[in-house]
């Protein structure tokens, strides 16, 4: 595409050593979490600290800063999409965003961020949002400073999104969301109020765990993740890193009596994993080229493979035979149909790391209107409960019974990540809309999976995605791929065609 310079050699290589400490970082993050002793733990954190601060101090150098603004001047005549231009274009971005952050500020989040989760912890248990409410004043006025020091050109949750999803802006995910909003409203309704109801029950029965384990394994292998270069671990949050070249780890966690977590978790991770393995990390290392686009289309991997794959009936017109050879008894009587019912049921719930796909994205949605209110100041901390509830009882027809089961469930404000959640219900929009285009362009895919054949799917998605690491942004990889702008159609279409199978309606 274009003839490497030498300012571009030499920022590629400052920036292959920024990539190689931080992938360091994130082994010791993975053994963290999978295999180290409690009593190591402090230690751990000092090892963590140190190599962030060293992490940190190349990523603001002003020798790094120089190595940018060469290859940006070299790159000036280049086409945008390039790679010279673009691995300048990226390293700026980041540069930017990171020496914009005063010293002080930064380190002030990474206290608050330990103290503000042991309030979390200790508030969520005692269901007190009393308790914690002084940290989430506190995240807001670090984050307002974060915002000011950032800028940003219409909302100021603009500078938040922009940290995990490139480009991205409040107005834009406003526009997509409320269309997706009032439908899924009137479906999740029309759904309550059906005489048919899927057999839930199934899922809480009992899944040997070993049996789980091998079979999340085999599904894992037969849609394309590669063991000889990756892991599957248990830790208490499921995650999936790539360390780097042939080092992908995902773990999960099992319970006997929910199927559904491990399965559908380690499909979910596998989505993460097959992205990270489809990724040019050898070649590209710490630069765009060889990176993720951003969460939403991470999560845009995930979620396909985990839902529009993994509950069809192609999937499981494969995978049925070998489910009821893992739980003979567990399985015995159920049918195809009462299966395919059961792994697509919607029920509004209260916790949305329990939800299904449909309400899912309405979790979503009230996050998110929460959060651009209070950066904007029209909602103030102490009225968070209380316009929490509301739009539950609006959206999702419940209520809290209490805090722990409402505004105090998720992490994510307590360790500041304000900005985060619209990726996760990105991630389903983009899903739909790439796995559309997929079906498009491979009209036999379904059949392909009925018969066990998961390669022409990953081929498609390492074609279109996977090689290009961060080439394009969210928005213009959309465009590129099904010629349409990002929209709540496709995923609106699926939604509705799962709710005419499962409940007719
Ligand atoms: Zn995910």
């Amino acid at each position: 595409m274009n003839t490497p310079t030498p300012a571009y050699d030499k920022l590629r290589t400052e920036l292959r050593e920024i990539g190689i400490l931080s992938s360091i970082g994130s082994l010791l993050g993975w053994d963290q979490q999978v295999m180290l002793p409690e009593a190591g733990n402090p230690y751990r954190a000092g090892q963590m600290e140190f190599l962030a601060k060293l992490i940190h101090e190349r990523s603001t150098s002003g020798k790094l800063g120089d190595l940018i603004a060469a290859a940006e001047a070299e790159a000036g005549g280049l086409d945008r999409h390039s790679d010279a231009a673009v691995v300048a274009r990226d390293a700026r971005r980041g540069y930017d965003r990171e020496t914009k952050l005063p010293g002080e500020l930064v380190a002030e989040m990474a206290k608050t961020e330990v103290l503000g989760h042991q309030a979390w912890v200790e508030a969520r248990k005692n269901s007190s949002y009393a308790s914690f409410k002084p940290w989430l004043a506190k995240w807001l006025d670090l984050k307002k400073q974060e915002i000011a020091c950032v800028g940003y050109k219409d909302h100021p949750y603009d500078a938040l999104l922009d940290r995990y999803e490139p480009y991205e802006t409040a107005a834009g995910v406003t526009k997509v969301f409320e269309s997706l909003r009032d439908e899924l409203v009137s479906l999740v309704q029309k759904i309550a109020g059906s005489s048919k109801k899927a057999p839930i029950e199934i899922m809480e029965r009992s899944y040997d765990v070993k049996a789980q384990e091998a079979f999340g394994r085999l599904a894992a292998e037969a849609i394309g993740f590669d063991f000889t270069a990756g892991r599957l671990d248990v830790s208490v949050h499921p995650f999936c890193s790539g360390q780097g070249q042939g080092d992908t780890r995902m773990t999960t966690r099992y319970h006997e009596n929910h199927f559904n977590d491990a399965f559908f978790g380690v499909l979910h991770e596998t989505g993460h994993a097959l992205y990270e393995q489809g990724l040019q990390k050898e070649k590209y290392l710490g630069e765009a080229l060889g990176d993720s686009v951003s969460l939403g289309i991470h999560e845009s991997q995930s979620r396909m493979w985990e839902n529009l794959v993994g509950r069809s009936r192609a999937f499981w017109k494969f995978f049925m035979p070998k489910a009821r050879n893992s739980f003979p008894q567990t399985l015995n009587g159920v049918t195809d149909d009462q299966w395919y019912a059961a792994t697509n049921a919607v029920q509004p719930s209260l916790i949305r790391v329990e939800a299904d796909e449909m309400t899912y994205n309405l979790h979503i949605l009230i996050r998110f209107e929460m959060e651009t209110a209070l950066t904007s100041g029209q909602l103030g901390v102490d009225d968070v409960p209380a316009a929490w509830n509301e739009k539950y009882k609006k959206y999702l027809g419940i209520t809290p019974p209490n805090d722990a089961k409402g505004c105090l469930q998720d992490v994510h404000w307590s360790a500041g990540l304000m900005g985060y959640f619209p990726t996760y219900t990105l991630g389903n929009l983009y899903a739909a809309q790439f796995y559309d285009q997929a079906t498009k362009d491979i009209p036999d895919l379904e059949q392909q999976f009925a018969s066990g054949n998961f390669k022409p799917l990953l081929g498609w998605l390492r074609e279109n995605i996977h090689q290009h690491g961060r080439r394009y942004s969210a928005r213009e990889l959309v465009k590129r791929i099904t010629g349409t702008e990002l929209s709540a159609q496709p995923l609106l279409n699926y939604l509705r065609g799962k709710a005419s199978e499962v409940y007719g309606v």
